[in-house]
């Protein structure tokens, strides 16, 4: 990385609260010459970066200093709670209509329970016997791993004592030579203010561990495909059908299963579930702070129907970092690595004499509509200024201006550490320039708002959203880079002109999304169906038909998983 040497102290890991956390983790930071903090006993002061499966504290993100940095970003959690997720989800589907059908019906108990049992009762009268035999899945908000959960097809047969959602159970999943099988994406959001957020090509399939059939709906192996469960199961060490022994899978391993079987609709999925990760993220946005040195390491859990429809599961703040098997062991240990190459965090040593401590004021700059600049207190006066404003617009009109033309300002990653300082010529790779990003953002005085309540558009929040999305290490999320390893950006689409301040409208966002969903479907569809080439050389062929019917150039990342 530029402006380190040798000489520098190495950077430092923080794990947890007490340094036990997942090993993987251990074993790539030592990978990359980092040293495991030493300060849990309060001995040592100083680290780089705190990785915590649970949120953060809010005073931390008041003291984060220009060289550190934290895996969660304030409020960014809030769509890993089952019950938090649904109703955002719902939110954006009223605002936004059938794009956002990507979730099964769902139901919040206790509140809910009599719409519940309305719904089951208008599906025994409309739809008569069938009616009768819809099966509903019962899960704890807030548990996991599939601890809780249970099938039903009758109100009468479930008992709730906890806080719950009950969804519609995807009663026709897609199966691999019988077993029913979710996918678990990588996803990496470095910035909510603007969105930026990354998607990883490879990924996990996990598998039930006994074949499907809705003929017996109590038993877990057939019906949840939590690896915590099915490694418990039965069948887990025998050689399956297909399947083999085990119970996980390669994104590549599944693409190669789905391939010779839906031709150019397999292709359509990987696109799909790319517009479902966005839409999902953006259904948070606008609620998430402008947050500077943090960000969010998400596992969405995908379900594939039998007509090859994805839907959203949940999403996980910690995704499981275990290395139990040989898939795990071939997607989790590069992911990892890369996810710190994406972050701009460096192989060895850091410069840890450019540690800051954080300001030590409050005070912020503030501009007024002519633009001229003066220091503000925050306090009263200022959180009435911006109660009035809240009151003008609506909750997700965040801002008006949406990338528009391409700017050739993204260099193609090399996957190499430091490759965002060579992003474009207005961001110099000399160190008097990453010490003038960092100042700049340190004098914004906070790293994380949480009295924040959404964008609008004035200068000052401007300011702010600009100065998080500079980073102390110099990377530039207004500038994000396109791919490094096999992290791709999913969002935003194209990065916005250098004149202009990228913030987003999240009506505009949308709409950009649900432009490439339809612009994917023709390409799917004109690409001639099932007599559409299956091999590698396919992918490249649909990607730059996609470009072609977007009008967008090379710039513009597609994402897909390995073939
Ligand atoms: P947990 O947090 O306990 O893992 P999930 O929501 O991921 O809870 O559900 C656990 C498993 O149950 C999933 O991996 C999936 O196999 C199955 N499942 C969950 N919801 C549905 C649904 N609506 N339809 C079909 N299967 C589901």
């Amino acid at each position: 990385m530029e402006g380190t040497s040798e000489g520098d102290e190495p950077f430092i890991y923080r794990l947890n609260d007490n340094g036990t956390g997942p090993n993987l983790v251990v074993k790539v930071c030592a990978e990359r010459g980092w040293r495991m903090y030493q300060g849990y006993n309060g001995s040592e002061e100083k680290w780089n970066i705190w990785w915590r499966s649970s949120a953060f504290p809010a005073a931390c993100y008041k003291t984060l200093g220009d060289w550190q940095f934290m895996n969660h970003i304030p409020k960014g959690g809030s769509i890993c709670r089952k019950d938090n997720l649904s109703r955002l989800l719902r939110c954006m589907r009223r605002i936004y209509g059938t794009i956002y059908d990507f979730t099964p019906p769902c139901y919040h108990l206790p509140l809910e329970y009599a719409k519940l049992v309305s719904e089951c009762s208008r599906l025994r009268r409309d739809e008569g016997v069938a009616g009768s035999s819809v099966v509903w899945i019962f899960k704890p908000v807030a548990q996991s791993q599939g601890r809780g959960i249970f099938l039903f097809r009758s109100v009468c047969e479930m008992s709730c004592g906890t806080a719950a959602v009950v969804q519609r159970y995807i009663e026709r999943p897609l199966l691999i030579a019988g077993y029913k099988f979710d996918l678990r994406l990588y996803v990496c959001v470095p910035s909510y203010r603007p969105l930026t957020a990354y998607l990883y090509a490879e990924g996990l399939a996990r598998f039930g561990t006994d074949k499907y059939t809705l003929s017996d709906i109590h038993n877990p192996y057939r019906h949840l495909t939590n690896s915590s469960l099915n490694k418990t199961g039965p069948r887990f060490a025998e050689c399956k059908d297909r399947i083999g022994n085990g119970c996980k899978w390669t994104l590549k391993q599944v693409r190669r299963a789905l391939i010779g079987r839906w031709g150019a609709a397999e292709w359509l999925v990987w696109q799909r579930i790319r517009a479902l990760v966005t839409l999902t993220l953006l259904a948070q946005a606008a609620g998430t702070p402008p947050a500077r040195n943090c960000f969010e390491f998400y596992g969405f859990d995908v379900l594939l129907d039998d007509s090859l429809k994805p839907w959203l599961l949940e999403v996980n703040l910690s995704p499981a970092l275990g290395t139990n098997c040989e898939a795990d062991i071939i997607v989790k240990q590069p992911m990892l690595h890369e996810l710190f190459d994406l972050l701009g965090l460096p192989m060895k040593h850091t410069g840890l004499s450019q540690l800051q401590g954080p300001p030590n004021t409050q005070v912020t700059s503030s501009e007024d509509e002519s633009g001229t600049s003066k220091p503000v207190r925050t306090g009263g006066a200022r959180r009435g200024l911006r109660w009035r404003r809240r009151r003008t617009l609506p909750v997700h009109c965040v801002n008006l201006q949406a990338p528009t033309n391409e700017k050739l300002t993204d260099t193609p990653g090399d996957g190499t550490v430091g490759r965002q300082f060579k992003i474009s010529s207005d961001i110099s790779t000399d160190s008097t320039d990453l010490q003038s990003t960092s100042s700049m953002a340190t004098q914004s005085a906070d790293n994380a708002d949480e009295t924040w309540r959404g964008g609008y558009a004035t200068v000052a929040t401007r300011r702010k959203i600009m100065n998080a999305c500079s980073w102390g290490n110099g990377v530039r999320w207004d500038r994000a880079v396109g791919r490094v390893g096999q992290w791709v950006r999913i969002y935003p689409h194209l990065l916005p002109n250098e004149d202009q301040v990228p913030m987003e409208d999240a009506r505009e966002s949308v709409a950009h999304v649900s432009k490439f969903i339809r612009a994917a479907r023709e390409v799917s569809r004109d690409s001639g169906g099932d007599a559409a080439i299956r091999d590698s050389a396919r992918d490249s062929v649909f990607e730059a038909a996609l470009r072609r019917k977007l009008q967008y150039g090379a710039h513009f990342e597609v994402w897909h998983p390995p073939f």
